[in-house]
């Protein structure tokens, strides 16, 4: 868990700093954190197929283990700094995406650049060093390129608005569309921590 705690500066501050005798040195660490973690110690807590045999209090204890600050940024809740949470489910053996007519790669890969340079070409003329996707707006670029209509602000509650706003900026630019319409809001929205918007 020490390693995880390393994640907190450059999670925050999007640099790295290294300490040594001879002095320290800041480097710029500006990624996409995609964290996993089983959801108890025994893993099906929540399984449709197979039940749980953890008790509530070791579930929470597991849970736990990630300390505060951490879990503020990347677990399920309230306070939570991550932009997507998402439950997965098992993947059934016996029908593998593939032959279910899911998408291939390429393709999912093709809308994703397309999304991309949607945005880099949003931001190239506000002259903001950095700024190449939705993730890096700041307050002024939310209310500036994430307006919604009146059903929207109604699905948002006060206070989450950034939180939810740039994925759904995003969920918007993957469909290829300028406006943000209802439906973008509430995809975003489904990848909420439970609980709330917080
Ligand atoms: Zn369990």
């Amino acid at each position: 868990m020490r390693n995880l705690e390393t994640l907190r500066q450059p999670l925050e501050d999007k640099v790295v700093t290294i300490s040594r005798a001879s002095g320290s040195l800041t480097f710029p660490a500006n990624f996409v954190a995609v964290c996993a973690m089983n959801p108890c110690p025994c893993g099906y807590y929540g399984d449709e197929r197979k039940e749980c045999t953890c008790s509530p209090s070791s579930v929470q204890r597991y849970q736990k283990r990630i300390s505060g600050p951490i879990m503020d940024r990347m677990a399920p809740c309230a306070h939570c700094m991550s932009d997507i949470h998402l439950q997965v489910r098992r993947v059934p053996y016996e029908k593998p995406a593939s032959l279910d007519g899911g998408e291939s790669s390429a393709v999912i890969r093709g809308r994703v650049e397309t999304a991309r340079r949607i945005q880099a070409a949003r931001f190239a003329g506000l002259g903001k060093a950095g700024m190449l996707v939705n993730g890096d707006m700041g307050p002024a670029e939310v209310q500036q390129f994430c307006s919604t209509d009146e059903a929207g602000r109604n699905l948002l509650r006060a206070g989450a608005y950034h939180r939810v706003l740039k994925p759904t900026r995003t969920i918007a630019d993957l469909t290829g569309e300028e406006a943000i319409r209802t439906e973008h809001l509430a995809e975003a929205l489904q990848y909420r921590p439970r609980g709330g918007v917080g």
